[in-house]
């Protein structure tokens, strides 16, 4: 099985994350851990230019495309392995992450950034994607003072990128949207919740 992670900034992804790997560990589940930009060497080095070199300037479609290129290294090396040897794979962040962000929130053609997408994961897809959704205005004082250059682009931009995911979340029925504005464990349980109904729907 293959869960993504996603949501802006702050939401809540990387804590949940942790709390279902916990959980699906406590039930026998194998489950690999990878990040989206990164976990692949290649990856890791692309995730540094695209987040933490605010000297550089990227254009939208500079950026989608080396989040691409990140990510078909991730697919071939980690997660398409992982998924054959009948591993649990949660990746924090997927091919959802760039329509909302470079497509919705930049301006991209989402049908271009769809495209581009198809090469990338060469249909290796999650089975479930968790959209944490939580208002821009309680996940952004989260951040902290270091913001990396897509937590940068500001709060407006972090409005416009919620949008992008709802909107998208309407029409893939393997997206669960959860509600991040609860308390942890109330979140924790609705994820397991969403977890347990696709486990039962897989052949
Ligand atoms: P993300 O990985 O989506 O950026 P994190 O899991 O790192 O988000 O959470 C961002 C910050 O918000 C962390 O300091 C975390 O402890 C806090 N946090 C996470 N979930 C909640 C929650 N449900 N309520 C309050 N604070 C939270
Ligand atoms: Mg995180």
């Amino acid at each position: 099985m293959f869960i993504s992670f996603d949501g802006i900034d702050g939401a809540g992804k990387s804590t949940q994350r942790d709390l279902l790997t916990q959980w699906l560990t406590e039930q026998g589940h194998e489950v690999v851990l990878c990040r989206d930009p990164g976990t692949t060497e290649a990856g890791e080095r692309v995730r540094d230019l695209l987040l933490h070199r605010a000297e550089l300037e990227l254009h939208p479609r500079t950026e989608m495309l080396l989040y691409m290129a990140a990510r078909a290294q991730l697919v071939d090396d980690v997660i398409r392995p992982a998924i054959a040897a009948g591993k649990t794979v949660l990746c924090d962040r997927y091919l959802l992450a760039n329509i909302a962000y470079q497509g919705h929130a930049s301006g991209l053609d989402l049908e271009d950034v769809r495209g581009v997408g198809k090469v990338a994961v060469d249909h290796v897809m999650p089975d479930l994607t968790i959209l944490l959704d939580l208002p821009e205005d309680i996940a952004f004082p989260r951040l902290g003072k270091n913001l990396d250059r897509m937590e940068a682009k500001g709060v407006a931009f972090m409005h416009r990128v919620r949008e992008g995911f709802l909107k998208e979340a309407e029409t893939y029925p393997h997206v669960a949207v959860i509600d991040a504005s609860q308390e942890i464990d109330a979140i924790q349980k609705a994820i397991r919740e969403a977890v347990s109904q696709r486990l039962k729907d897989m052949p």
